[in-house]
């Protein structure tokens, strides 16, 4: 085996605070968030062939395709920022997808944690709702519950605030539906293997925050 990684899996709904999370555990871990719903964002606004095919899908609310997913996740994880190990936001979210995640983690020694970040299904909506995320950092505020120092400008790097189109109700009821049927057999998955650790996401950022830094160890 190569010399260990770590490798942390935040799991939850849309809007359970996945993204809010792995960026303040970037900080303080050093270790570097890898969201591929960031990843296909970047790709989208700077019209890649990646962002032209996960456009439709994303619009939707739909997964994008395993196999053009895993492999970009599979060439994010070769950069040097990755070699103490990443945290994962948004991926994997199937059993295909940890299937593959597993294959790449295996000879660093595996996954080593995944917190799954419980919050209701309507505390998600009102999140999602007045989610607004930085057009350049992708740092992510809420207007009422998390609003930026200045409305509609990034406190990170002074960006433009905007909403993202999936971030509509009608989408949102969408992605949601996709959480229950494809992400949530990841929880039976990873109890399994005895990694699955629960954590209360209803609670205010820095309270959640510091749970998670307890199960990093
Ligand atoms: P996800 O990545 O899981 O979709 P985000 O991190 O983007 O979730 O958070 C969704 C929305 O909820 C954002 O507007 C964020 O500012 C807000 N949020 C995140 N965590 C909390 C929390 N603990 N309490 C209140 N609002 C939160
Ligand atoms: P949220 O955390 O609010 O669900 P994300 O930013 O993680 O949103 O994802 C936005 C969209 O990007 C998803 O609805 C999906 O279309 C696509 N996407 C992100 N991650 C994946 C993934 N692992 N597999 C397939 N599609 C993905």
């Amino acid at each position: 085996m190569s010399e260990a990684r770590t490798y942390v899996v935040l799991l939850g709904v849309p809007g359970a605070g996945k993204g809010t999370q792995a960026k303040l555990l970037e900080q303080s871990t050093g270790l570097p968030q890898v969201s591929t719903g960031d990843i296909f964002r970047y790709n989208l606004k700077n019209q890649t062939e990646l962002g032209k095919l996960a456009k439709s899908y994303m619009d939707k609310g739909d997964l994008v395709p395993d196999d053009v997913t895993i492999r970009m996740v599979e060439d994010r994880l070769q950069q040097p920022d990755c070699a103490r190990g990443a945290i994962m936001d948004g991926f994997p979210r199937n059993l295909v997808q940890a299937a593959a995640f597993d294959k790449v983690t295996a000879p660093f020694g595996g996954v080593r944690v995944v917190p799954l970040i419980n919050v209701e299904d309507d505390e998600t909506i009102r999140r999602i709702t007045g989610r607004r995320s930085c057009r350049t950092c992708g740092a992510v505020y809420h207007v009422t519950l998390n609003p930026p120092k200045v409305e509609g400008i990034c406190d990170v790097d002074g960006g433009e605030l905007y909403q993202r189109d999936d971030d509509k109700e009608e989408t949102v009821r969408n992605r949601l539906f996709v959480y229950y049927k494809q992400t949530s057999p990841l929880i039976g998955y990873y109890f399994a293997k005895g990694v699955l650790a629960e954590v209360d996401g209803s609670r205010s950022i820095n309270e959640v925050q510091q749970a998670l830094m307890a199960l990093m160890g």
